[in-house]
């Protein structure tokens, strides 16, 4: 594997995720955000015995239209704890700042990285925190301040650790990313990942009616894992992108 820190390039393929760690801290802001691709991955490395623990900005509170947050953020964190027993992820935390409010400030830098010293990563893995998806689709604030603030702490958490030094925890931080410079082979590991993003059952009954909700979730899943040609012999894959070191 390559310890090359530049940025991918688009004739540049993904190579393969790096294996040589045991545990993982996954950061995002909302519930459902490990769910988008991420959780197939997820599957696969706790299937190999890693350990994955989650860490939540937000409860989500404020994504059910027409449900009072203080009723929703019970209801999402609970499905956010059964959606990750999906893919071998007991740990679920949530750290309680205001959903779609989210502020890279020294507040959550100081949350996230309390989070980062108490779970001991070997990797954090957090959401895409770049401006759009795809030209035309724009990123939510909250995820790209969140992914701000992860950064800013994951290089105080290693700063203070010094970077030569075995405690200089977390080794390596990834997004996941629409242009990847890694990718996770998750064959075998998709029905995990749709039954992870159909438990957030009330949330996307609210937002698509119309569709059964493991039929959403399972569209949702097969997109985002969709093979990469000359990648993986055609498996599907997850991407991230390697942000540090
Ligand atoms: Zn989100």
């Amino acid at each position: 594997m390559s310890d090359s820190t530049d940025q991918p390039t688009p004739t540049t393929l993904p190579e393969p995720f790096p294996t040589d760690w045991t545990r993982c801290l996954v950061l995002v802001a909302h519930p459902d955000d490990t769910e988008y691709g991420m959780s197939a991955a997820i599957a696969r490395w706790t299937a190999e015995g890693r350990s994955v623990v989650y860490v939540l900005a937000s409860s989500g509170e404020a994504g059910i239209e027409g449900m009072a947050p203080s009723i929703a953020g019970p209801i999402r964190e609970e499905e956010q704890r059964r959606s990750a027993a999906h893919v071998g992820v007991h740990t679920v935390e949530f750290l309680g700042f205001p959903d779609s409010r989210i502020v890279n400030n020294g507040d959550l830098r100081d949350a996230i990285a309390d989070s980062i010293r108490k779970h001991r990563p070997d990797v954090v893995v957090s959401l895409y925190s770049g401006a759009e998806f795809a030209p035309g689709f724009p990123n939510q604030s909250d995820h790209i301040e969140f992914g701000a603030a992860v950064g800013a702490a994951y290089d105080d958490v290693v700063a203070a650790a010094g970077v030569d030094s075995r405690e200089g925890r977390p080794q390596m931080w990834f997004e996941s990313d629409p242009q990847p410079s890694h990718y996770v082979d998750v064959k075998g590991f998709i029905e995990p990942a749709v039954d992870a993003l159909a438990e957030h059952r009330e949330y996307m009954s609210v937002l698509d009616p119309q569709t059964p909700v493991r039929d959403q979730a399972r569209a949702q899943v097969e997109r985002m894992v969709a093979p990469v040609e000359g990648l993986a012999d055609g498996d599907p894959v997850v991407g991230f992108t390697r942000k540090r070191p």
